[in-house]
């Protein structure tokens, strides 16, 4: 086996948990439910182009050109925290934060009080399955609007150990936060390298695709 297939072989594939779980709601009758979506670790953005795989295996789907969401907040404005302790993390977060409001289609806005999206950092249980970030969402059972279901709250992590056992520097890390902050936003995979929500994140930042699915959900 050639150096390029051992290290094909060494590139993490992202899980994505579809966990379900309720949990009790402040709103009458509406059941808020829990789900998450992890981003997987990239060695090296060079080697992943040659072992990129089928669009059914990472959960994507649509058009590269267009980020496809499954669910979108109430508001285009949208209150955070970030609650990782750290200066350097904090500025990793600030950084996914301002990415995202260059948009100009949603206003994230920081709160001391509750957030809708807390930000965070975790060491993973194991940093061998090569998942990097990891976002948890709830969202109302009972309403929707053009389609998309109403998020309820949403906590992303970036794992910390699992950023340093692969390598990533602190801009890349900063697209892995990017990455879990567009799930926190309500948008799903794209099938598309040239979208940070592809799957595997490492060199991509938030790109037209993105804002073009972003403008798509919250019109
Ligand atoms: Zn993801």
């Amino acid at each position: 086996m050639n150096k390029k297939n051992v290290l094909g072989r060494l590139v993490a594939i992202v899980a994505v948990a579809a966990g379900l779980s309720f949990v009790s709601s402040n709103q009458a009758s509406a059941k808020i439910v829990t789900e998450s979506d992890g981003s997987g670790a990239q060695i090296q953005t060079s080697i992943l182009a040659n072992t990129v795989s089928s669009a059914s295996d990472i959960n994507a789907t649509g058009s590269a050109s267009l980020t496809p969401a499954s669910k979108r907040w109430k508001s285009s404005t949208i209150t955070y925290k970030i609650s990782s302790g750290s200066s350097y993390y904090k500025s990793v977060w600030k950084t996914a934060v301002s990415r995202w409001n260059k948009s100009g289609v949603i206003d994230l806005v920081p709160t001391k009080g509750k957030a809708d999206i807390t930000l965070s950092t975790a060491n993973a249980k194991s940093s061998t399955n090569g998942t990097v970030g990891i976002t948890y969402s709830s969202y109302y059972n009972n309403s929707t609007i053009h389609s998309l279901k109403v998020m309820a709250s949403a906590k992303s992590y970036v794992y910390r150990n699992v950023a340093s056992r692969y390598k990533y520097s602190k801009a890349e890390r900063a697209h892995v936060a990017e990455h879990e902050l567009g799930h926190a936003l309500g948008l799903q995979h794209n099938v598309g390298k040239a979208s940070v929500m592809y799957y595997a994140t490492r060199s991509q930042s938030v790109s037209k695709p993105d804002v073009n699915g972003l403008k798509q959900s919250y019109r």
